[in-house]
């Protein structure tokens, strides 16, 4: 019977049926192989597995919902857009989460061959007509980061409504100038579109909900550095991953309660797995849902992973917007300097993200860092190079994998991150 009101809910927005169907299918068996099969999983993680197996249905249930309401839906595909506006204007944020190869021959029709997966799988989920979230945007929000995202915004434009951020690329005074304009236009066209004046009142909310949000999640990633590790990376993943989409005060709550799980576990001295099993931080470009393959590799080849240094991770999490200020225009500078914190690629230099993963290891008490670059992505592949040099230098072992999301390398991966993983053993022993 739900299942169909949620068949009519996605015809209603313009899905191919059969094609999405195949996608649910094979979805529901990934996460089946991948998170069903793990052992002594924290009894929390049931609301994620709940929340992932309605995402395409509650969840965009609740979206339809508040939209019959008036109220509106921004989607986004980085971590730069103020979530914090998106909020105070009574909007809802969601990530568009492009972690699956969908429609890729169609995304080839507008961007070319040689573009990252991630890119690739935005267009390709909206030309295939698979995702429920771009169809229930009523504006989305892209940025000028990487040369592969802006330009292929201007394609995408033609076929959802659109507004690009300009990111700058440097942190200079007049950088910050820049980004502050940005960040007032979207905060005008995010008025606009809702009808909604922001006031000192309803930003200083969002700014709470959105770091309470930021706490959890630090805390979940404090709890990561015992040993043995109180939760798998994969369990770590998809927390971060369903942060994108699900109502944030709710999540929260969720996570509060997840981390007290944990808390217990950790003064037991219980783990997901032996305190001998080699640690390992990701790096690198972000990994979204249901971008679950190299993790899932790592961990059945007997590490556990503690940190995951990325935008679905610390970059996201790491920073809190100052809650301080009592106006509205204090408000937007405290957003201005927190999100300029952002240690993405992009930026020109960039040293500061050598030292953020350098002491994010050394916090989580990694025995090596796994960089993860998609094949393709400049800004992280330029500081792929630059980052081994530095963990050698501080003598952290580390391997860099460039991938994408297809499984004809699964093999390969295995190899490779099991002779690290081996490596990292008899380093500890
Ligand atoms: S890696 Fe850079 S471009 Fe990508 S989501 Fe993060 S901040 Fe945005
Ligand atoms: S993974 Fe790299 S190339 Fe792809 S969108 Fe992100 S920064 Fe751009």
């Amino acid at each position: 019977m739900q299942h169909d009101a949620y068949r009519a809910m996605w015809e209603r927005l313009d899905l191919d049926l059969p094609a999405h169907d195949g996608l649910l299918q094979v979805l529901g068996k990934f996460y089946g192989d991948i998170y069903m099969s793990q052992q002594g999983r924290l009894q929390g993680m049931e609301y994620l597995d709940f929340v992932l197996s309605e995402v395409h249905g509650l969840r965009i249930q609740e979206l339809q919902d508040a939209k019959a309401q008036g109220r509106k839906v921004i989607g986004t595909f980085c971590v730069f857009v103020p979530e914090e506006i998106t909020l105070a204007a009574g909007a809802i944020h969601v990530g568009l989460c492009s972690g699956a190869e969908a429609g890729t021959e169609l995304a080839e029709q507008l961007v070319p061959r040689n573009t990252c997966a991630l890119i690739k799988s935005f267009i390709g989920f909206k030309l295939a007509k698979l995702c429920p979230f771009t169809q229930s945007c009523d504006l989305v929000v892209g940025e000028t980061t990487c040369d592969g995202k802006k330009k292929a915004y201007e394609a995408f434009a033609e076929h959802v409504p659109m507004l690009v951020l300009e990111v700058p690329q440097q942190k200079r005074a007049c950088d910050r100038e820049l980004w502050k304009a940005e960040v007032l236009r979207y905060k005008a066209e995010v008025e606009a579109l809702t009808g909604q004046t922001i006031t000192a009142q309803s930003l200083a909310a969002a700014i709470r909900t959105v770091n309470a949000r930021r706490r959890v999640l630090q805390r979940l990633g404090a709890l990561r550095a015992a040993s043995p590790a109180p939760i798998s990376g994969r369990d770590a993943l998809l927390i971060n991953q369903v942060s994108f989409y699900d109502d944030p005060e709710r999540f929260t709550g969720a996570i509060s309660t997840l981390c007290d799980q944990m808390e217990a576990r950790v003064a037991a001295g219980e783990g997901v797995a032996p305190a001998d099993t080699p640690r390992l931080l990701l790096s690198g470009c972000p990994m979204a849902v249901p971008n679950w393959k190299l993790p899932y590799v790592v961990e059945s080849a007997g590490a556990v992973i503690v940190g995951e240094e990325s935008c679905i991770g610390t970059r996201n999490t790491r920073d809190l917007v100052d809650e301080s200020g009592t106006t509205v225009e204090e408000m937007i500078d405290a957003i201005v300097d927190r999100y300029l914190r952002i240690d993405c690629a992009c930026f020109t230099p960039n040293s500061e993200r050598m030292d953020n993963v350098v002491d994010l290891a050394r916090a989580q008490k990694a025995d090596g860092v796994l960089q993860y670059t998609l094949l393709f992505c400049q800004p992280y592949g330029h500081e792929s190079m630059k980052l081994a040099r530095r963990l050698e230098a501080e003598g952290i072992p580390n391997l860099a994998i460039e991938t994408d999301y297809s499984m004809e390398d699964v093999e390969q991966l295995k190899t490779r991150v099991e002779a690290f993983v081996e490596m990292l053993r008899s380093r500890r022993g």
